[in-house]
């Protein structure tokens, strides 16, 4: 199936997926936490896989099925694998342009070294990119790129197309326990995401089982670090841990603005003071939570954060 949904994405709202690789899964990388699975047969050749024409015209036929209420956001291009092994990806999102709903890119950033890939990814109105370390060491053990691929590229093709794309620019940094999650790891990470300037920097965990069965989700207290590793170095930075928050501020009701917020980002003390007072609530809400098992309080550099539970 070429367009499905519209799904609801925290980071793009209703979004129309589709799928410009209808295929088995194909992809440069097999990252130990890829939830489709191994992935049999890397490639870094880009090719044809649909006429854009038709995909065009099957993306057209879905909106027309869809009512009002259900008007997408974004269309998001998020086939079985990487978009941009698709040739025709600048073009399809061309002929998309027609509906005037904003298009946007979920890449691995895997053949962001490619000049024409940049091109086809300029294109779209919103573009995420995966960053998951700057090691060329951890590069390979948690995304086992396709051979071919020169690290050192990645990292130019990233800084060049940041430095030249007008549309919403974001960045997914997956974090595997024991792969990326180092403190001083983190930092080279962060301080390379800050130089793309990227609207927000997501920070994720695997939420469903990866490829690799001993592959774990970083912990609460490692997932907060990064937060404030990120956060540090001036960077609009964002949580993805399968709770879909709405960051929406202080609405009057606490207990939600509270889960709300925390499913996006860590909760310092201060803050939740400061959420309680313009909500005019008090601790107790803050004790039900936790008593419930909700939110966690975790220590980090001499502060309590509070965040979502998890896991
Ligand atoms: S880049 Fe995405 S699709 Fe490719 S192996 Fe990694 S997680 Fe799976």
């Amino acid at each position: 199936m070429i367009a499905f949904g519209p799904i609801s994405s925290r980071r793009l709202g209703k979004s129309l997926g589709v799928n410009n690789i209808v295929t088995d899964k194909i992809c440069p990388y097999s990252c130990v936490y890829c939830q489709i699975g191994n992935t049999p047969n890397k490639t870094t050749t880009r090719k044809q896989f649909n006429d854009p024409e038709k995909l065009a015209e099957e993306v057209e036929k879905h909106l027309k099925k869809l009512d009002k209420s259900h008007t997408p956001d974004y269309l998001t291009f998020v086939p079985n694998g990487e978009p941009t092994l698709d040739i025709n990806l600048g073009k399809e999102i061309r002929l998309l342009k027609k509906h005037g709903i904003p298009i946007a890119v979920i890449s691995n950033s895997s053949l962001i070294f490619d000049e024409h890939v940049r091109q086809d990814l300029m294109e779209a109105d919103w573009v995420s990119l995966k960053v998951d370390t700057v090691n060329e060491k951890i590069w390979k053990d948690i995304n086992h790129p396709d051979e071919k691929i020169v690290f050192k590229k990645i990292l130019e093709g990233l800084t060049k197309f940041a430095s030249l794309y007008e549309g919403k620019l974001h960045t997914e940094t997956m974090l595997a326990e024991g792969y990326n999650d180092a403190p001083q790891e983190l930092e080279k990470t962060a301080s390379f995401v800050s130089g793309l300037k990227p609207d927000i920097a997501f920070l994720s965990v695997p939420a469903r089982p990866p490829a690799i069965k001993e592959v774990k989700a970083v912990p609460e207290e490692k997932l907060t670090e990064a937060w404030e590793i990120f956060n540090s170095k001036g960077i609009k930075t964002e949580v993805i841990t399968g709770f879909e928050g709405t960051d929406t501020g202080f609405t009057g009701n606490a207990r939600e603005d509270i889960l709300n917020i925390t499913a996006v980002h860590p909760l310092r003390e201060d803050s939740i003071a400061e959420l309680l007072k313009k909500d005019k609530a008090d601790r107790s809400v803050l004790q039900s939570l936790l008593e419930k098992g909700l939110i966690k309080e975790i220590e980090y550099n001499g502060k309590t954060y509070y965040v979502r539970s998890y896991y």
